[in-house]
């Protein structure tokens, strides 16, 4: 019933997802099976190699299974022709066809659970090694590439993509080989039964193919657009609720409210009409295939009227015929299947690819080593997993040179223009400036989130690559202003500075930055779970909390980007105490924002414009008639002095 459907499959994919099954990331599914697709699923082998035994078991009983079924229609019109006298094709009485039937029966099932089992193991297991993969090379990209991606387009590779991916391997792949073989066997089986027979079906079903196609493009399309609609207003869920502070504190959950509805009648609009043209495919369907078995039905039994057919024959034929029906719409299905796995698989692929600050090695040593040409597709080198590089042996001088700077995403704005900044080791120096002036940006620098336009960084006198990112963020804490904790317990949190701290360790560096007191009245002490995001704490709690995980972490470089700005004065006086043992001997860097935090350093860098307008000791600078930081100090210190404020430009 079918060689022109496998010329449909190829030259015309459109006529999947009459289920309503495309998803937003079909926008970039290639169109039709190419060169490129095959060099994907080439990769997507790559990691189901280590795993081909499993395969290679899965196909041999997707074959088998498949060639016993094809046995059955033969079986069953060899069975009423025993019973009306003809001869049968496999030889045998009515006993012992039925012998063959259970036989059939029971490899069927045995074979069934063996590919069903072995296709597990491997797509399993491959699937988990991408997702490893996937995560792993996101957490050494560099900042510039998620500050272009919403963090819902990240996570969704990982979910949505590699889900679509599962499928391909688990299933799909194998059931398109399944169907091709029932059409091509199906058919020649079908020559032999009856040439005039299947002449007339295959005059039959091209033309209910063709129509089939160009109703299914259409469809498609307006299921993409539902699932686009649907992938906006999941933006606007995951956007609130991430800050659903904000939200709440503008009093804006009706906006987001009708935001969300607006999307959701979208949603409902696109997906009733393509339900109606859903719905008119398949009776189209229905009617096209069905009508034509019919037709089948009524010409077979006018051959066997004249004799020219046996009555077994045709219930063969017709039985036949459907499995053929089955496969083509099944077939087309998966074609669109394979389609979006194809488009999924690049979008994964192409993150792998994206080059990494820092390269991390799969946790799982097996895909690590699964093949050579893997390994270098995933930039993964080889090795001892995740192994730590030796933290770079820093006393703490650093120095910023002719440093000319803008944001990867905001080219245009020259956030720094040519600063110049020499820190000795263990001295202790202060950005003051307006808001937006770039204190942080240069914290942000050292830490060396994105790469410089102009000028170089020294550390010790020699540049950032001498030591290695990795090694060079080992000896360098920050404390920012806001902090953000890890959902797991207080000892956790603490201990992310120093992941084999030992449990002595962690307490002595809470009581340092005397957090232990408030630590000590949770009934679970240092094992509290602190909610996600830290939210069960106070600021100033967590902020303690930052405070003994980068004593924990013993740095070389600490950035302080005013650390003590969330405490109350009793808190700010111990933690300011606390501050300064951990800044004795070490180099330190302070962004400060309440200038009378910073009386005390060496030097204070006063910026303007991307530029150091004045340096000098807080006294010189204080003192300099018409001077910056002397304008800052007296708008900072003409408001009432018990409330801190932030210098705003
Ligand atoms: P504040 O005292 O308000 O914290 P700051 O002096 O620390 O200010 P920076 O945070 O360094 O200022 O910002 C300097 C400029 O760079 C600002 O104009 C800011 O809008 C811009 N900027 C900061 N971060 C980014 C970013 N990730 N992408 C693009 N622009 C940024």
């Amino acid at each position: 019933m079918a060689s022109p459907s496998s010329s449909r499959n190829e030259s015309e994919p459109s006529a999947v997802g009459q289920n309503g099954q495309a998803t937003a990331s079909e926008e970039s599914a290639k169109k039709r099976l190419d060169l490129d697709s095959l060099a994907t699923m080439r990769k997507v082998w790559g990691f189901m190699k280590p795993y081909r035994g499993w395969f290679w078991l899965g196909m041999g009983a997707l074959v088998l299974s498949t060639l016993t079924v094809l046995v059955v229609p033969q079986l069953a019109g060899d069975l009423i022709n025993v019973a009306t006298g003809a001869d049968p094709l496999i030889p045998g009485d009515i006993g012992t066809l039925g012998w063959i039937f259970v036989v059939i029966l029971v490899a069927q099932a045995s074979l069934s659970f063996l590919r069903i089992y072995t296709f597990a193991q491997v797509s399993e297991r491959s699937l988990s090694d991408i997702r490893r993969a996937l995560y792993n090379r996101m957490l050494g990209l560099p900042l510039p590439f998620y500050e272009k991606r919403r963090v819902g387009e990240l996570t969704s590779r990982i979910t949505n993509d590699v889900t679509e991916l599962q499928d391909l391997i688990a299933n799909t792949l194998a059931e398109f080989l399944r169907q091709i073989a029932t059409l091509v066997l199906g058919i020649a089986a079908l020559f032999i039964k009856s040439p005039k027979l299947t002449g007339l079906m295959l005059l039959i079903v091209p033309v209910a193919a063709i129509l089939a196609m160009t109703f299914g493009r259409f469809i498609r399309r307006l299921a993409r657009e539902r699932q686009d609609a649907l992938a906006d207003s999941n933006v606007v869920v995951e956007e609130t609720l991430q800050n659903i502070q904000t939200v709440k504190s503008f009093t804006n959950e009706h906006h987001e409210a009708r935001r969300y509805g607006g999307f959701q009648d979208t949603v409902v609009r696109l997906a009733i009409t393509a339900a109606r043209y859903r719905a008119a495919f398949v009776s189209f369907i229905i009617l096209a295939f069905l009508g034509g078995l019919g037709f089948i039905m009524w010409y077979g039994s006018t051959l066997i009227a004249s004799g020219e057919m046996a009555a077994g024959d045709l219930v063969s034929f017709i039985i036949y015929t459907a499995f053929i029906g089955g496969s083509i719409s099944g077939m087309v299905e998966l074609y669109g299947k394979v389609l979006r796995s194809v488009g999924a698989s690049d979008r994964i692929f192409e993150m792998l690819d994206e080059a990494a600050e820092v390269e991390l090695l799969s946790t799982n040593a097996k895909a690590a080593s699964g093949s050579a040409a893997k390994a270098t597709q995933n930039g993964f080198a080889s090795g001892e997993p995740n192994a730590l590089p030796t933290p770079a042996p820093l006393s703490g001088a650093v120095r910023l040179q002719g440093v000319r700077f803008s944001y990867p995403t905001r080219p245009d704005v020259v956030v720094l223009d040519g600063v110049d900044l020499g820190i000795a080791p263990g001295e202790k120096i202060a950005l003051a400036g307006p808001s937006g002036a770039g204190k942080s940006t240069i914290a942000q620098l050292l830490l060396g989130y994105y790469d410089l336009q102009e000028g170089r960084l020294l550390y010790d006198d020699k540049p950032s690559e001498h030591w290695g990112l990795r090694a060079l963020r080992q000896r360098i804490a920050v404390v920012p202003q806001e902090v953000l904790l890890f959902g797991g317990s207080i000892r956790e949190n603490i201990a992310y500075g120093k992941p084999e701290a030992t449990d002595a360790e962690v307490e002595q560096a809470a009581r340092q930055a005397n957090a232990l007191d408030f630590i000590r009245q949770f009934p679970e002490g240092l094992d509290t779970v602190v909610g996600e995001r830290g939210i069960k704490l106070s600021g100033g709690q967590r902020q303690r909390i930052a405070i003994a995980r980068a004593i924990l972490k013993d740095p070389a470089i600490l950035i302080l980007d005013e650390a003590t700005s969330s405490l109350d004065a009793e808190s700010e006086r111990l933690v300011q105490d606390v501050l300064e043992k951990l800044m004795a001997n070490r180099t330190t860097l302070i962004i400060a924002h309440r200038l009378s935090t910073i009386r005390n350093v060496d030097r204070i860098h006063v910026l303007q414009d991307g530029k150091i307008a004045e340096t000098g000791s807080y006294t010189e600078l204080a003192a300099r008639e018409g001077g910056l930081f002397q304008h800052l100090l007296k708008l900072q210190f003409d408001q009432p002095l018990d409330q801190p404020r932030r210098v705003e430009a």
